[in-house]
């Protein structure tokens, strides 16, 4: 897997080598493409994927820092985006070596991206039910079928799709993973509008779409395996890319999204000087984790704002803002500790479920809190960003997480999955009566 750390430098000297190559490469009249190009081949981009695939090897926290270190120095970060996240990691587990040297470093230096063609409408939490057909004829997949949820779609050049390609098969075993070119006639992308006023997903309609057997990773109905890698990097939320870039402007990766020929400098964040970004990067790793924690409370801006609207000393409040603060640290304690044992070559069962449950517990509290604070002002929400309404950007950024907070406990496997997943693989509790994934697919009941 990809996640081995496999880096012959690790911590410090890896930082050390990155703020050196930064020195020697970062430019802020290069172009957002040229520069991408530059961090991508070099490894810094995707660090997590091995040396031969270019990443560099590194562990999660060592991509972390890579991450933060580039956004220190000033320079504009790595693209973001499934591309890097999902896609590259699933082709360079279940690709040929043709298919990672072709696919992924047009992946990696953001020239390229992905969205993920998965959902249907009558298949998500049972995402093994989906019924896209994939069709081979010759040297080519002929693809029909309907997709949702597609987030990104509008920007995405290509698409990771799942395809049923032997429907006489147990609906495990019967599905492809493929590449497929989103700019075809085949394919047809229709925005949906949500209550956040955003249209970030869309429905797909695939129609005789063709994707060459060039593009099909892993064996004819053996996708299962494949997905499974893509869904184990988007839960793990990182993938096996560097890691955020704080408050540098978000460039947006690929061809359709039009960003590559911009100026790179004027999407950078403010530069530090270099031996303080260095110098920082190491302070960070040394700290003790309680110190770094304690520091700075996950319930800031709810604590702010209960203070600006003089409701800090309501008891009420104060329960729920504690609350806010123990389940934020609980969740940061709870990283701290799976990725020390993962560290070590271990791993503590469930506890990727668990943290998604709890980070689905920490939006609801946040979002109830949020609109306790605002008070009828909560009903309304600046749809376009703006300050026209009373309370300020605080209250702009509540509104927007409280719009937003129905979203986590859905993507990624909602929180009933979650806890299905733990029952069955932490627990050992049995499975659900009448499993039918020995039945053809063929043969499942379905509804009309
Ligand atoms: C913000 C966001 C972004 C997304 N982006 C993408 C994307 O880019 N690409 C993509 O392919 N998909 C995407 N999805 C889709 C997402 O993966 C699905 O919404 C999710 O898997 C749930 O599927 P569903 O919506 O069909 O709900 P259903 O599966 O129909 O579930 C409906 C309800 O029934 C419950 N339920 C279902 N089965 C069980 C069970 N066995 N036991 C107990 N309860 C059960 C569920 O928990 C849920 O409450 C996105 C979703 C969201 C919210």
């Amino acid at each position: 897997m990809t996640s081995i750390d496999t880096s012959s430098r690790t911590g410090d000297a890896l930082i050390d080598e990155l703020t050196d190559w930064l020195e020697e490469n970062w430019d802020p009249d290069l172009t957002v493409g040229e520069w991408w190009e530059r961090l991508g081949m070099a490894g810094w981009a995707a660090p997590m994927l091995p040396e031969d695939s270019y990443g560099k090897g590194v562990t999660r926290g060592d991509a972390l820092r890579i991450g933060s270190t580039i956004h220190r120095f000033g320079a504009l970060g790595a693209p973001t985006g499934m591309a890097v996240s999902m896609a590259s990691p699933t082709i360079v587990t279940h690709g040929t070596r043709e298919q990672i040297d072709r696919l992924i470093p047009p992946a990696v230096t953001g020239k390229v991206s992905y969205c993920q063609l998965f959902s249907e409408p009558g298949a998500g939490s049972d995402l093994a039910g989906l019924s896209c057909k994939g069709e081979q004829d010759g040297e080519e997949w002929r693809i029909n079928g309907q997709k949702v949820w597609t987030s990104g779609g509008q920007y995405a050049d290509v698409g990771m799709l799942l395809a049923r390609t032997d429907p006489h098969a147990p609906k495990h075993r019967g599905i492809t993973w493929f590449v497929i070119d989103m700019d075809q006639p085949g394919v047809d992308l229709r925005p949906l509008r949500e209550m956040t006023g955003n249209a970030m997903f869309n429905e797909v309609f695939l129609t005789d779409a063709i994707v060459p057997d060039e593009n099909r990773i892993g064996a004819v109905n053996d996708g299962w395996a494949a997905a499974n890698t893509t869904l184990l990097h988007e839960r793990s939320g990182m993938g096996a890319r560097s890691g955020g870039g704080g408050e540098a402007r978000m460039v947006i990766a690929g061809g359709v999204a039009n960003n590559l020929d911009k100026r790179a400098g004027d999407f950078a964040p403010t530069p530090r000087s270099t031996a303080a970004a260095a110098a920082a990067e190491k302070d960070k790793k040394q700290a003790p984790t309680s110190a770094a924690t304690v520091g700075s409370s996950p319930a800031k801006l709810y604590i702010e704002l209960a203070r600006e609207l003089g409701k800090s000393g309501e008891p009420a409040v104060r329960q729920r803002l504690a609350q806010a603060h123990i389940l934020g640290t609980i969740s940061r304690f709870t990283t701290e500790r799976h990725k020390a044992v993962r560290a070590t070559g271990g791993d503590i069962p469930g506890v990727a479920n668990f943290s998604k449950l709890l980070m689905a517990d920490i939006v609801r509290l946040n979002r109830d809190l949020g609109m306790q604070l605002l008070g009828a002002r909560g009903m309304l929400h600046s749809y376009g960003g703006s300050d026209e309404l009373p309370g300020g950007p605080r209250a702009v950024a509540v509104t927007s997480q409280a719009l937003n907070a129905q979203a986590l406990p859905i993507y990624g496997g909602t929180d009933q999955i979650q806890r299905n997943l733990v029952g069955e693989r932490a627990l050992g509790l049995p499975k659900e009566p009448g499993d039918m994934s020995k039945m053809p697919f063929s043969e499942l009941p379905k509804n009309t």
